[in-house]
C-alpha cells in the first residue's frame, strides 16, 4: 500500500511519501537503542515532566491534529479533536501513576523463602516495536507510547500507510516535550517490512493493533524469536438488551455504539442481541434513530457520520450486506452506497442475519448492525458467544442477578452493563479468543512491556 494521506471524503490523493531506505530505517533502530539507558537512568519524576510536556503539546495542536485526522481516515471533527485531547489525558495519566503501578512489591514474611528480604520489581527491557492501525491514528499509538516510555523503554512506530501525517508528528513529539533523542521513533515503511525489524536483535518485543491476520502473522515472527507479544485485534461486540432494560436509553446508545467514527471502531457493538419481549419496540427505536444520522463532510461539526477510511475497506462492508441480503436478510434501513463522491456507506441496521451468511460471524468494520431475536437469556448468551472474536460487550438490564449472570458469561475481555464499550485509561483493554492477547491501559498495560524481575536477599 503507498503510504500517502488520501482523502476519504472526496477520494483525491492529498500527498505521498517515500518510505524510508533501509538505511534510515537502521539510524531510527540505533536511535531508539541509543536513547533507551538514558531514558532507563532517569527518574519517574523526571519522565513524568517530560510526558506532562508531550500532553501540552497535544493539546496545543489539537486544532491541527483532528483535522489530520479527518482528513487522513475521515473521522467526523469534533470526534477528532475529542480524540487528541483523550490522548493528552493518557499521557497525563501514566505521568501521574506510572511509578506507583511499577512500585517494588515485598513478601511480608521472608524468612519463608529463606531470604530477609524477598519481592519483585519491575524493569524496562528496552526498544518496543508497535504496529498501529489508522482507525484512531493517535490514541491507538499514544496508549501504547504513554506506559513504555514512562516505564523506560524506548519505542518504534509503524503507523498504518494511510496515516503518514499522524506518524511523521508522533515521530519527534516525544523530543520536542524533552524525552531523550530517539526514545520515540516512527518508521515509514510498508507492512512487508515489519518483519525485519522485529527480528532485529535491539527490538526486545512488539505490540500489534489491527485485523487478526497481521496479528497471526506478526505473532508467529515474534514467537520464532521469543519475543513478548501483546495483540489487539478485531472484535464483533455484542449489545444485548433484556426486557428490564430502559429501552429507549438502550436504543439511543446503541446508535453511538455503531456508528462512532464511522463505524469502524474494534470496540464498536455491532452484534444487537435483543430478547424478544422488547425486540420490536427496540429495533423500531433504533432504526429510527439510525436513519436520522446525519452523513456527510467529516469537516461539518454537524456530520455525525463521514466515509469509510478506505475504498478497500467500503467495498468489503458492501460486499458484506450484499451477501447478506442475497441470503434473506432484511434491511430495516440504510443498506446502500449512497450515490456521493468518497466512501460513503449509508449507516444501516439488518434484520434475519443467519449463520450462512458472512455477517454472522465476520466483523463489520463500518457503519452496519445485525440485529438478533433471542427467546431467553440463555440464547442471547449463545449468540453473544458465538463467534471467535471476544473483544468487550455491552449489557443492557435493571435486573441484578441478570447482569451478574452476563458478567460471568460472557466470554470476552470486558462486560460493560448499562452503557456501551469505551477505553479508559484507568481500566485495562483487551481481548480473548481471537480478539487478541495482553492488555492495554491502567496498570496492567505498563506492565506489560516489564521485566518482572524477582529479587531476593539472604
Ligand atoms: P491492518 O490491516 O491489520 O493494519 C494494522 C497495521 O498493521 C497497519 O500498520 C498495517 O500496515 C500493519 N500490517 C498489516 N499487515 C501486516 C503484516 N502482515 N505484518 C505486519 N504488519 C502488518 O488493520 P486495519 O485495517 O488498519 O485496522 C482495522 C482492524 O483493526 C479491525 O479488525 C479492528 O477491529 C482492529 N482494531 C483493533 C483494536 C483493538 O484494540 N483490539 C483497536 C483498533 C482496531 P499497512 O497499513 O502498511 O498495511
Amino acid at each position: 500500500m503507498a503510504i500517502a494521506t488520501i482523502n476519504p471524503f472526496t477520494g483525491r490523493t492529498e500527498q505521498e511519501f517515500d518510505a524510508h531506505t533501509d538505511e534510515e530505517v537502521e539510524e531510527r533502530i540505533a536511535q531508539a537503542h541509543a536513547a533507551y539507558p538514558v531514558l532507563r537512568a532517569a527518574s519517574f519524576a523526571q519522565r513524568a515532566e517530560w510526558m506532562n510536556r508531550a500532553a501540552e503539546l497535544l493539546e496545543e495542536d489539537v486544532e491541527k491534529l483532528a483535522r489530520i485526522i479527518t482528513i487522513e481516515m475521515g473521522r467526523p471533527i469534533a470526534g477528532a479533536r475529542a480524540e487528541v485531547l483523550k490522548s493528552a489525558r493518557g499521557l497525563r495519566f501514566y505521568a501521574e501513576n506510572a511509578e506507583s503501578f511499577l512500585a517494588p512489591e515485598l513478601l511480608d514474611d521472608p524468612s519463608k523463602v529463606g531470604a530477609s528480604q524477598a519481592g519483585t520489581r519491575y524493569a524496562p527491557i528496552g526498544v518496543v516495536l508497535a504496529v498501529m492501525p489508522w482507525n484512531y491514528p493517535f490514541w491507538q499509538v499514544l496508549r501504547f507510547a504513554g506506559p513504555a516510555l514512562m516505564a523506560g523503554n524506548t519505542g518504534l512506530l509503524k503507523h498504518a500507510s494511510n496515516v503518514p501525517q499522524a506518524a511523521i508528528y508522533l515521530d519527534t513529539l516525544f523530543d520536542r516535550a524533552g524525552f531523550p533523542a530517539g526514545a520515540f521513533r516512527s518508521l515509514l515503511i510498508p507492512a512487508s517490512r515489519v518483519e525485519k525489524v522485529l527480528r532485529d536483535p535491539r527490538v526486545k518485543a512488539t505490540t500489534l493493533t489491527g485485523s487478526e491476520p497481521a496479528g497471526r502473522s506478526l505473532a508467529s515472527i515474534a514467537g520464532s524469536e521469543v519475543k513478548h507479544v501483546v495483540l489487539e485485534l478485531g472484535g464483533s461486540d455484542p449489545f444485548v438488551v433484556l426486557p428490564s432494560a430502559d429501552i429507549e436509553k438502550a436504543a439511543t446508545v446503541a446508535v453511538t455504539a455503531r456508528n462512532q467514527n464511522n463505524g469502524q471502531s474494534c470496540i464498536a457493538a455491532k452484534r444487537f442481541i435483543v430478547h424478544a419481549d422488547v425486540y420490536d419496540e427496540f429495533t423500531g427505536l433504533f432504526a429510527e434513530k439510525v436513519a436520522a444520522l446525519t452523513v456527510g463532510d467529516p469537516l461539518e461539526e454537524t456530520t455525525d457520520v463521514g466515509p469509510l477510511a478506505t475504498e478497500s475497506g467500503r467495498d468489503e462492508l458492501e460486499q458484506q450486506v450484499a451477501d447478506a441480503v442475497a441470503k434473506g436478510a432484511h434491511v430495516r434501513t440504510g443498506g446502500t452506497v449512497p450515490d456521493r463522491a468518497g466512501w460513503f456507506y449509508a449507516p444501516t441496521v439488518l434484520e434475519n442475519v443467519t449463520p450462512e451468511m458472512r455477517l454472522y460471524l465476520e466483523e463489520a468494520f463500518g457503519p452496519v448492525a445485525s440485529v438478533y431475536r433471542a427467546a431467553d437469556r440463555d440464547e442471547a448468551l449463545g449468540l453473544a458467544n458465538g463467534t471467535t472474536f471476544g473483544l468487550s460487550s455491552s449489557v443492557w438490564t435493571n435486573d441484578a442477578d441478570e447482569a451478574e449472570w452476563f458478567i460471568d458469561n460472557m466470554d470476552a475481555g470486558a462486560v460493560f452493563v448499562n452503557g456501551m464499550t469505551a477505553s479508559h485509561p484507568e481500566l485495562p483493554f483487551g481481548g480473548v479468543k481471537d480478539s487478541g492477547v495482553g492488555r492495554e491501559l491502567a496498570a496492567a498495560g505498563i506492565r506489560e512491556f516489564c521485566n518482572l524481575k524477582t529479587v531476593w536477599r539472604g
